[in-house]
């Protein structure tokens, strides 16, 4: 064994020879890979081996477009067959809204350059004999499904990865994980030590043990998952006979099972509601190639519902069940990259389907590792998406509640249950006593809209608008007419202090700093240019400033502030969490609302637009932005949280004669549409440049050295690509949520990012990315929108519908 390497892969399965792998193809060949029993040993190597394109995340469907791509390059270079089965799959609709999902799935895949046709149940009959089409609505063909074989693939990796130069140990336990003075790590095997600049946790079912062993508990559990396969069924070999190709793919929502051939009869899969976790604390190392006791009677609700829907399945003998162990994050997502506080240590965890997403991940990390950036959004498998609140028995609610609902619609405006209430703030009581129905926002109870009574606090779930529309719009209208107060305790908040804060913040954001007491926006670019933060920054002295940015993204920002901290401990970055709590009050009578609860001069003269104050208000200390993301006159109050209850009730006191309202999430997102601002994670993301997202008036490009500088400037002589612009939609009664094609003269030629009803200008809206030229034009009705599979009208409206100067904001 090598005393030393550049990096050091734990764990032998598709993923960990995906990373290997991917390793050397980036340039990196001093890497060895380390496995404690044989390759696959996992939960790989008892894998249905199917493969798919479908993701709710445009990005990670991106990615696993890019994994089925992949096999004929491994198999050419290591000579390793995967068995590939191209055989395509058919999503089966029973009801009318999974048909509308099928079709908001249809849509995406447009603008991804994925194949899929929508279809109805007859032609899915067609395509798929074994089913009842009378139980179904209609389908959706994904071309790109099919499946492999699990072992050949893995081995396909690791000699792939062989040729390329990396090593690989067999029959070699990671025991320990010590870190050296130089940052370098110590890999303690059963068979000796290597030294690592890298290690990356490919752990698999024992992520969570090679998590503990740095200290880190990982969201990351197994489930038991099973497969059975039937004998031979005269019904596929007639298909295979007459048709000359295998039956294609199925899933069927209904019954939550999926399927295909396998030899001359066929496979099928279940996702059960009644499903169990495996291991829930710990995984014991003496596991290896074992199978888990089949327990038909879980299943047996699926089968019923299977049998009816495919009736020679009922007909079939069942030859083998399968039950196996596998793991999954709290939202199903993988859970890769760096660790914050804990740099040289990477993970590739919780790859739930290691077949469609195994190569991707092994490109993202490796480009991570190589070139300090995966080199396209990866947010939504981000190991940074989860902070100190995903516990390990949260991480067990919410795995159960995914894999239960694998195969259940999840609609825009469903809220899942699963874990809550986790995070409340002091007055989570009030709000919920004046009709609030919250979300879960990075795991604090959030209000997204006021019921006009407890009794009707619930949302009625819908692709459409739907229950909370005529109450978000009074919410929008009180706010923009008289004075609103929300609770915006959920964003984040950071502090940066020392002597060396100001040139550090000077270097990472692209504003300048603002003045003692004032306020900038600025964005965060990686050093490609694209957008990796929006903040506001206040100057509190010359030694001490704060940031509020995106809740979600809290972890992801430390990992990268404190990537660039200096080494002589000049600053100090600290996360305020809920330390520092806020509510905002926005609106034409919010000045007078706020003169009310305190005596210092409000004044817009004393108390400007983007300034900072230290105020006595409702005789508590706080700290007052004068800005708000309403894009109306509006202020956010920040206190200390033993305080918030007494602001909360005096702004509810000294409100009431003003027409006060309560908004929630749902009305800020709204009422930021209609100013065309943008969001972070929605319009901001790394696949974006400034300029591209119309954020260059942030930018001060007179300092010469903000990360990203060089690539915004270049940007900005170009032009870029795309641009962001605001649409008003044709709109039915539905809205774009978010991931639907743009099209121009009959092509798609863009995508939304989000939009929703602007209820004070009264027109539905939406923000999209189109291609820089076509960006100029804003004749009626030139650009469609694919809402809900129908084709809607959309104007690019050049400038916000409301206050297009800003002088409500400054007035
Ligand atoms: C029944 C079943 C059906 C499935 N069907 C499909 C499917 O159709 N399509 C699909 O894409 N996915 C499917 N999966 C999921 C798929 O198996 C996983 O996505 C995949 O195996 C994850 O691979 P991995 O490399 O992350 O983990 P693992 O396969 O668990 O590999 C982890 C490896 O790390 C090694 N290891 C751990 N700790 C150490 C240590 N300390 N030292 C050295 N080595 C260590 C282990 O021995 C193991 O080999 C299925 C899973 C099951 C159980």
């Amino acid at each position: 064994m090598k005393s030393h390497a550049r990096v050091v892969v734990i764990g032998g399965g598709v993923v960990g020879c995906s990373v290997l792998y991917h390793l050397t193809k980036a340039g990196w060949k001093d890497v060895v890979l380390i496995e404690r029993d044989q390759l696959t040993s996992g939960s790989t190597w008892h894998a249905a081996g199917g493969f798919h394109t479908l993701n709710g995340d445009p990005n990670v469907a991106k990615l696993q477009g890019y994994t089925i791509g992949l096999y004929d390059e491994l198999e050419k270079l290591s000579g390793i067959s995967c068995s590939l089965h191209r055989s395509g799959g058919l999503l089966l609709a029973d009801t009318v809204e999974r048909m509308e999902w099928l079709k908001m799935a249809h849509a995406r895949a447009r603008y991804l350059g994925l194949d899929t046709e929508l279809i109805s149940p007859r032609e899915a009959q067609e395509l798929l004999p074994l089913i009842e089409a009378k139980h179904f609505v209609g389908a959706m063909i994904d071309r790109a499904d099919g499946n492999l074989d699990p072992s050949g693939t893995t081995h396909a990796y690791a000699k792939s990865a062989r040729i390329n130069g990396a090593e690989i140990y067999l029959q070699t336990r990671v025991t320990e994980l010590t870190r050296r003075r130089d940052g370098s790590w110590d890999v303690i095997t059963d068979k000796g030590t290597i030294t690592a600049e890298h290690v990356v946790n490919c752990g698999g079912l024992w992520a969570r043990e090679v998590g503990r062993m740095v200290g880190l508990e990982l969201p990351v559990l197994a489930m038991e998952h099973m497969y059975l396969v039937t004998d031979e069924m005269k019904e596929v070999v007639e298909f295979n006979k007459s048709h000359g190709h295998e039956l294609p793919h199925a899933i069927d929502f209904k019954a939550e099972i999926y399927l295909r051939q396998e030899r001359n009869g066929l496979l099928l899969g279940t996702y059960e509601k009644a499903c169990v976790p495996w291991q829930p604390r710990e995984t014991p190392w003496s596991f290896s190639m074992e199978l888990l006791s089949p327990d038909l009677e879980r299943i047996a609700p699926s089968l019923e519902v299977g049998y009816r829907h495919f009736p020679a399945m009922e007909r079939a003998g069942i030859k083998r069940v399968v039950n196996g162990p596998f793991t999954f994050s709290p939202d199903g997502n993988p859970l890769v990259g760096p660790v914050q506080g804990l740099p040289g240590y990477w993970c590739a965890c919780a790859v739930m389907a290691g077949f469609s997403q195994g190569g991707g991940v092994g490109l993202a990390l490796s480009q991570w590792m190589v070139n300090g950036d995966p080199g396209f959004d990866v947010w939504a498998m981000d190991i940074a998406r989860y902070g100190e609140w995903a516990t390990r028995s949260y991480t067990n609610e919410k795995v159960r509640e995914n894999y239960s609902r694998r195969f259940s619609i999840r609609f825009p405006n469903e809220e899942l249950p699963a874990a809550r209430p986790q995070q409340t703030t002091a007055i989570y009581d009030l709000l919920l006593a004046q009709g609030a129905v919250m979300g879960d926002s990075w795991g604090m109870e959030t209000p997204l809209w006021f019921a006009p009574s407890v009794a009707e606090a619930k949302d009625v779930v819908s692709f459409h608008r739907s229950n909370d529309f005529p109450h978000v719009k009074a919410e929008c209208l009180g706010v923009r007419n008289a004075v609103g107060v929300t609770e915006i305790a959920n964003f984040a908040k950071y502090e940066v202090t020392g002597s060396g804060a100001e040139a550090l913040l000077l270097r990472l954001m692209c504003n300048r700093m603002p003045r003692i007491g004032r306020l900038i926006l600025t964005p965060m670019l990686n050093p490609q240019g694209k957008l990796i933060g929006d903040f506001t920054i206040a100057k509190l002295s010359d030694e001490r400033f704060l940031i509020w940015g995106s809740s979600q993204a809290q972890i992801y920002h430390m990992r990268w502030f404190e990537r660039w901290l200096p080494a002589d401990g000049s600053v100090s970055v600290r996360r305020l969490g809920m330390g520092l709590v806020g509510l905002s009050i926005a609106g034409p009578r919010s000045r007078e609302l706020l003169s009310r609860l305190t005596d210092e001069d409000v004044s817009n003269t004393a108390l400007r637009f983007m300034d900072h104050r230290a105020l006595d208000v409702a005789n508590l200390p706080a700290l007052v932005n004068r800005v708000t993301y309403t894009g109306d006159l509006g202020y956010e109050i920040w206190v200390a949280p033993e305080y918030q209850r007494r602001l909360y009730e005096s702004i509810q006191q000294a409100g009431r004669d003003l027409g006060l309202v309560n908004f929630g999430m749902r009305a800020l997102l709204g009422l930021r549409l209609e100013k065309n601002f943008p969001t972070w994670y929605r319009e901001l993301r790394p696949i974006y440049g400034p300029i591209e997202a119309g954020v260059e008036r942030f930018i001060d490009f007179n300092k010469t050295d903000f990360i990203g500088r060089d690539a915004a400037l270049k940007e900005r002589d170009s032009g870029g690509t795309l641009r962001r612009v605001t649409f008003t939609v044709d709109a039915g009664d539905a809205d774009v949520l978010g991931d639907e094609p743009i099209y121009h003269e009959g092509k798609v030629i863009g995508w939304v990012t989000s939009g929703g009803y602007g209820h004070y200008v009264d027109r539905s809206l939406a923000q999209g990315y189109v291609p820089r030229a076509l960006a100029a034009d804003t004749g009626a009705r030139a650009f469609e929108i694919e809402i809900l599979g129908e084709r809607r009208a959309a104007t690019i409206a050049p400038q916000p519908l409301f206050d297009p100067d800003g002088a409500r904001m400054r007035s």
